[in-house]
């Protein structure tokens, strides 16, 4: 699952990037509105966590060019105490959520899975296709009850694969939940991710359409 941070606070930008990569997720960061907008449109993210006083183009002006250009992804407003003018008009404008700083990271977390979860089509929690379940709070996949021992990047792709689980994911998709844009991607890195997951989940549940991408049945 990858995220946008569009946030021009260094110290606090810098806390979340560090909780929510430790939470499983890779983090883009932005610090000004067009940055950020210019990020939107580059990149497909799971959700958007966006500060609204930012250099450049505001909060608001970035949420309603996202909307316009038909981005759908959840936008969680991270807004300052006391501005409850500010959050009404952000939920006015698209957005789906808000969180006033200083907020618990512990929620922040939570009300993202909520929202990514819904984004998806998905309602509860956990995720079941056949005897494979995805408990997302915990960060765990069992297969028959019993947890997969799953590395990060496996982790990663079951989760992204089990939650667009009546579509297939590009492979380009994959990558990109898989790295933030700084790193050097092996251009076999998904192959090799797919190959140990197929080795855990037990054979044809992996399937695999060339120029497609891959879906777990
Ligand atoms: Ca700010």
């Amino acid at each position: 699952m990858r995220l946008l941070i569009v946030e021009d606070d260094f110290e606090l930008g810098k806390a979340l990037t560090k909780s929510l990569t430790r939470a499983g997720y890779v983090v883009d960061q932005a610090k000004t509105g067009s940055e950020g907008l210019a990020a939107l449109r580059a990149q497909t993210y799971a959700a958007i966590l966006l500060d609204i006083g930012l250099p450049e183009l505001d909060g608001f002006t970035v949420l309603r060019e996202a909307r316009a250009a038909k981005i759908d992804v959840p936008i969680i407003i991270l807004s300052g105490r006391g501005m409850t003018d500010q959050r009404i008009a952000g939920l006015d404008a698209g957005a789906d959520d808000y969180l006033v700083k200083p907020f618990d990271l512990d929620e922040l977390e939570a009300r993202l899975r909520v929202h990514i979860r819904r984004n998806a089509g998905q309602a509860k929690d956990t995720i079941g296709i056949g005897d494979l379940e995805l408990h997302q709070a915990q960060r765990c996949v069992t297969r028959a009850g019993i947890p997969l021992t799953l590395s990060a990047q496996e982790y990663r792709l079951v989760n992204l694969l089990m939650l667009r689980n009546d579509r297939f994911v590009s492979k380009a998709q994959l990558e990109a939940a898989l790295y933030d844009h700084t790193a050097q991607v092996e251009s076999n890195t998904v192959e090799v991710a797919i190959y140990g997951l197929r080795k855990k989940l037990g054979p044809g549940r992996i399937i695999n359409r060339r120029n497609v991408g891959y879906k777990i049945i």
